[in-house]
Order: structure tokens, then sequence, then C-alpha cells
């Protein structure tokens, strides 16, 4: 178990400096200051992927300030709503999952592809 975080994307290994949270409910993409903490909804990304950070179809990608960018006046405000959607994102079955094996959060590849395949198919 390493304490530093890394980019959750496949073959990325550099160091994660941003979080992007799936809101299922709203279609919404937060990217946001890294997490305190790993959550089935939340992926870590480094700087490179964060800049390149594209929303499934249909979906609005939110990025929130980390506090470096003066020109936004409510930052604590949009801080508050990351907050909100981690909170709300935040699946049911997870105490089930905590009680198993102890391997720690649940960010392999095959389950982050399995979200993404069900992102890409809105429609027929
Ligand atoms: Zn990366």
């Amino acid at each position: 178990m390493s304490l530093v975080r890394r980019c959750s994307r496949t073959a990325c290994g550099r160091p994660a400096v941003a979080t992007l949270t799936y809101v299922y409910a709203d279609s919404t993409a937060v990217l946001g200051p890294l997490a305190t903490y790993a959550e089935p909804h939340c992926y870590d990304l480094c700087a490179e992927h964060s800049e390149r950070l594209t929303a499934p179809r249909g979906w609005d990608v939110v990025r929130l300030s980390d506090g470096s960018g003066p020109s936004r006046p409510s930052g604590d405000d949009l801080e508050a709503l990351a907050n909100a959607v981690r909170e709300a994102a935040r699946p049911p079955e997870r105490a089930a999952e905590a009680g198993g094996s102890g391997q720690g959060p649940q960010v392999t590849g095959e389950t982050r592809r399995g979200h993404l395949r069900v992102l890409r198919s809105p429609d027929s």
C-alpha cells in the first residue's frame, strides 16, 4: 500500500493531482481537488489526464478550482457541491463490498472498464 496516490488511467503511473467523481443521477462528472479517500465512483487523475478529460456523450463536466484561481468567487461553495455529489454517488452496496477480503479500494481495471461500457451506450 503506497501513501502516494497514482493516476487511475491504465498504463499511467504519474502522481494524482485531482479526483474525478461520476454523479450518475445527474449525468455529471466532477473534477476537483484530490479526495482524501478513495471511493468506487472516484478516480484519481494526474495533471495531464485532468487536462485531457472529456465526458461521455450526454454528460456534463464540472471542473472545480483547487484554490489557485482567484477568478473563482465561490470555491468553497463548489467544494461543498463536490462533497455533496460524492455523498449522493455513494452506492448502497458499499458496506457489503467492504466486508470482503481486505484487498483495499476496488479500482481495478475490470471495474473501471465495466462502468465506462455502460456509460457509452445511453440508447439503442
Ligand atoms: Zn494519468
